[in-house]
Order: structure tokens, then sequence, then C-alpha cells
């Protein structure tokens, strides 16, 4: 049942949410419906990654993806997108996911992010099929996710309210603090919160005394990519912390929040690693699931004519 997590928690420890827990019952669940589909369909469902350029923190990500793929049965396509400038890498990226889009057994399609220096992210979003969008970066999508309609959000922004939701904290009514701002984490979790009832701050690189807007918050989702942006001290006892960063510091994996001095303060806290990443990882794979349905359901049925 949901519930204000508050005061006494400032004592004690709070609850680390971990996402590889989560993570394993949400795959188990995908397998089972990949599972049906395969036999009913005669083949699974599929996943194309397309590389254009290699980093290698993306490279990282998106072999964690496949192999996930593996586990539950979706199958996968690989396209590693060439080109020795970046105007060829934009032609042959759309030209790919143009072939994809036209693939029945590609479902969904995701594109290694950041592009290359050059390579603008234009290209993808002018050639991905909305249906096949399962990050959500289309602006169908988008647009969608903002007036309230069923369309893909990104998987992050999702593995993100789904770590809010796992906590256990009363949403509705509830004071968000959301620190970032991108298209693919922090915008599309605001606009999740306000549909949920919370009252959504959004703060950024310009944003005066991060601190007093983190205090008042029962929920403080983290987005920044900054190491140790959000302490203990700036949190309210009792108050839901998401960290969403993924940094690098001294060859280890930290997140944006200093998980050391917010655990004695929080109610609950996401680890990083070990939070947010696996969650979005398995939830990208129901998104590709979902993909799937919403394929079936939007295609002709057998024997109607299509429009003219
Ligand atoms: P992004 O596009 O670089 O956006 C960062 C946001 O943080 C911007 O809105 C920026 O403000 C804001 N920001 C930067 N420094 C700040 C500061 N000192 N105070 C307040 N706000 C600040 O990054 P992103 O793609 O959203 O990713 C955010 C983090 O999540 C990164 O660490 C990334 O690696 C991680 N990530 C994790 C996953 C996962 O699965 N766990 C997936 C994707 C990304 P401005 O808009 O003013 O510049």
């Amino acid at each position: 049942m949901a519930r204000h997590l508050t005061g006494s928690a400032a004592t004690s420890v709070a609850r680390r949410l971990e996402g590889a827990l989560f993570a394993t019952e949400i795959r188990e669940r995908v397998a089972s419906d990949v599972a049906a589909y395969t036999q009913a369909h005669g083949h699974p469902p599929g996943l194309a990654v397309v590389v254009c350029g290699r980093s290698a923190p993306s490279m990282v990500y998106l072999e964690r993806i496949l192999k996930a793929c593996a586990q539950v049965g979706i199958e996968r396509t690989f396209v590693d997108v060439e080109g020795s400038t970046a105007a060829q890498q934009e032609r042959e990226l759309a030209a790919a996911i143009k072939r994809l889009n036209a693939d029945p057994q590609v479902n969904g399609i995701i594109v290694q992010q950041p592009l290359p220096a050059g390579v603008r992210l234009r290209t993808v979003i002018d050639a991905i099929d909305p249906l096949k969008d399962i990050d959500g970066i289309h602006p169908l999508n988008a647009g969608l996710l903002r007036l309230g309609y069923e369309g893909f959000i990104p998987a992050t922004a999702h593995a993100a309210l789904e770590m809010v939701h796992r906590s256990g904290v009363e949403v509705v009514g509830a004071n968000a603090v959301v620190i970032g701002r991108s298209p693919v984490v922090g915008m599309p979790l605001a606009s999740m919160l306000v549909r949920e009832h919370a009252t959504v701050t959004v703060c950024h690189s310009k944003t005066r005394d991060l601190a007093a807007k983190v205090r008042a918050a029962d929920i403080v989702v983290v987005a920044a990519g900054q190491p140790g942006l959000v302490t203990g001290h700036m949190l309210k006892p009792g108050a839901v912390v998401v960290d969403v960063g993924i940094n690098v510091v001294d060859g280890k994996i930290v997140g944006d929040v200093d998980f050391d001095s917010a655990v004695g303060v929080a109610a609950a806290i996401t680890p990083v690693p070990g939070g947010v990443g696996p969650l979005t990882n398995a939830l990208l794979l129901s998104h590709v699931m979902r993909a799937a349905q919403r394929q079936e359901d939007a295609a002709p049925a057998a024997g109607q004519d299509s429009p003219r």
C-alpha cells in the first residue's frame, strides 16, 4: 500500500531499492510473454540495435541489452553503420533505420547514443517508425506522453518512475524534485510525475539554491551526470531518492548522489551501480514485447482490404 515516508526514517538506514531484484521479476514476465508470442507467430519478437561510431560506455550498455534479449528469447539484430564522414554516416543511418522499419521481424529499434559528432539525432527522429521507437525518442511518442496518451516512454525515465513506485511512497500530492531536464530522462519523468499528481520542480544547471529545492522534496530524482551533486544534508528526512546518474570516478562507477551521507537520511534510495541501470535494461525488453503487440493491433486483420 502506498504511504508517506517521513519523520522517523531520519535516524534509520534507507531501504536499498535493488534494481537487479526488480529486473529479474520483469525479465521473467517478459520471457513468458515472448514464449507465448513465439508460439503464436512461429518466430520470436525482434529488437534491432543500431550503432553509428563506437564509444566504449554506450557499447557496454548495448551489449548488456543484447545479452538480456538472448536471456528472454528476443531475436537480436545488430547493425553497424559505416561511413567516413558525418554526412555519409547520416545517409547510412537513415537507410538502415528505414530497412528495419520495413522488416516485419524487427519490432523495436534502438540507436546508440550519443551519436558521433556531426551526426544529427534528427536523422534518427525523421527515419524511425514511432511504433518501433521503443526508447521514446520520436516526437510523436514525446507528444503522446505530454498529452497523457499511450506511446513509448524512454526506458530510463520509465525505470526511474518504477523505482519511485517500488519505494512505496505516496506520489499523489507529494513534492517531487527532478534534477536534469534532458528529453530522455528529466523531462519525461517530470511529465509522468505530474500526471500522477505529484507537484514537480524541475531543476537544471541554472537553478538557484538547489539545496533548498531538494530539502522540500518527498521524492528526489537526480539525472544530472554530476557525481556527489546531492548529499545527505540536502535531503528532507524520509525522502525517496532515485539516482539515475552514471559517472566514473577513480575508475569506479558512481551516481549523482553521495550515497554514504544520503543513506542515513532517506527512507529509500537506489544504489549506483545496481539501481536504475538494471531496471532500465529489463524495461526496455518489456517495451519490445509491447511494440510487438501494438504492431499486431495496428496491422489490418487478415483478409481485410488495405486503405486506398
Ligand atoms: P544530459 O542530457 O547531460 O542532462 C543533464 C541534465 O542535468 C541537464 O538538464 C543539466 O542542466 C542538468 N545538470 C547538469 N549539472 C547540473 C547541476 N550542477 N545542477 C543541476 N542540474 C545540473 O544527461 P542525461 O542523458 O539526462 O543523463 C543524466 C545522467 O543519467 C547521466 O549521468 C547519464 O549517464 C545517466 N543515465 C543513466 C541511465 C541509466 O540507465 N541508469 C540511462 C541514461 C542516462 P542544463 O539543462 O541546464 O544543462
